[in-house]
C-alpha cells in the first residue's frame, strides 16, 4: 500500500476513550472517515449514545477507564460485536492543576488512576485481541507537560510522562506481535478542558507557541491517523508533539 491509501482504516476495528469530545471526537470523526468501525466511550451510557448519535457513524459505550471491570467490560463487547480491536486511542483525560508543595496524594493518585492505570487497562484488555488479529496500533494521548516541567501541573504532567515512558516499555515488547505502540503529545488545544483557562494565562501560555495560537482539535487527527495507519508502519515507541512549535524550544 503506498501514498494517500496507506492512510486508509478501511476493515479495521477502532476504540476510542475520550471519543466522545474534544481531541477523542476528532480522532474518531477522522477514523470513521478513513474507514475503520469506530467505537468510541464516554463515562456513562447515555452520554455515549447520545454523542455517538450526534456524530455519526460510530458505536457509543460507556465506560469510565479508571474501572478496570468496565474497561473489561468494553473490550468483551467490541470482541463480540466487531471480532477484536486492530486500533486503540486513550484519549480519556482530564487536567489537574496543583503546586508541588501542595498537592494532595489523591490527587496524584486520582491523576494516575485515570491517565496511567485507565490507559494500562485498555491496553492490556486490546492486547490479546490485537495479538489474535495480527497486529494492532495503539496511540496514547500524553501532552507536552508530560514531556518538560510546566509550573502548577505536577498531577497531571507527572501521570502525562508515566505514558511517555509507557509508550516505550509497550513498543519494545510488543514489536514482535505486530503491534506499533506510540504517543500523542498536543500542545493548547482549544476543547472543554483548556475553555476555562483564563485569558491571561492563556496569552502567557500561547506566548511560548511558535505558532502563536491554540490548535484545534482536528488537527490531532491527521497525526493520529499517520500514528495508526499503515501509513505509519514503521514508527513504534515515538511520541509525537503536536504543538504548534512549542517543544521545538
Ligand atoms: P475534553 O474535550 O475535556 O474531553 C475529555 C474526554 O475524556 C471526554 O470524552 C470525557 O468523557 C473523557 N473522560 C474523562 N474522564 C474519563 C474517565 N474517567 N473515563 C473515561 N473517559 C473519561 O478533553 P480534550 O482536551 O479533548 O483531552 C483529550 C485528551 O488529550 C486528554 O487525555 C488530555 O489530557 C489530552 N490533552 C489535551 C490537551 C488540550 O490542550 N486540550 C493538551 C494535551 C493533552 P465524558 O464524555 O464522560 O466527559
Amino acid at each position: 500500500m503506498s501514498g494517500v491509501d496507506a492512510f486508509r482504516l478501511d476493515g479495521k476495528v477502532a476504540v476510542i476513550t475520550g471519543g466522545s469530545r474534544g481531541i477523542g471526537r476528532s480522532i474518531a470523526e477522522a477514523f470513521r472517515d478513513a474507514g475503520a468501525e469506530v467505537w468510541i466511550t464516554s463515562r456513562s451510557a447515555e452520554s455515549a449514545a447520545e454523542h455517538a448519535e450526534a456524530i455519526g457513524g460510530v458505536r457509543g459505550v460507556g465506560c469510565d477507564v479508571s474501572d478496570a471491570s468496565q474497561v473489561e467490560a468494553l473490550f468483551a463487547q467490541v470482541a463480540e460485536a466487531s471480532g477484536g480491536t486492530d486500533v486503540l486511542v486513550c484519549a480519556a483525560g482530564l487536567s489537574s492543576a496543583a503546586k508541588a508543595a501542595e498537592v494532595s496524594l489523591d490527587e496524584m493518585r486520582r491523576m494516575h488512576e485515570l491517565h496511567v492505570l485507565g490507559s494500562l487497562a485498555c491496553a492490556q484488555a486490546a492486547y490479546p485481541q490485537m495479538k489474535e488479529r495480527g497486529g494492532g496500533a495503539v496511540l496514547l494521548v500524553a501532552s507536552v507537560w508530560g514531556l518538560g516541567g510546566q509550573p502548577g501541573t505536577l498531577p497531571y504532567g507527572v501521570a502525562k510522562a508515566g505514558l511517555v515512558h509507557a509508550v516505550k516499555v509497550m513498543a519494545i515488547e510488543w514489536a514482535r506481535h505486530g503491534i506499533r505502540v506510540n504517543g500523542l503529545a498536543p500542545g493548547f488545544i482549544e476543547t472543554d478542558m483548556t475553555a476555562e483557562v483564563g485569558p491571561e494565562i492563556k496569552d502567557k501560555l500561547l506566548s511560548r507557541v511558535p505558532m502563536r495560537r491554540g490548535g484545534r482539535p482536528d488537527e490531532m487527527a491527521g497525526p493520529a491517523l499517520l500514528l495508526c495507519s499503515e501509513a505509519g508502519s514503521y514508527v513504534t515507541g515515538q511520541v509525537l508533539a503536536a504543538d504548534g512549535g512549542e517543544r521545538a524550544r
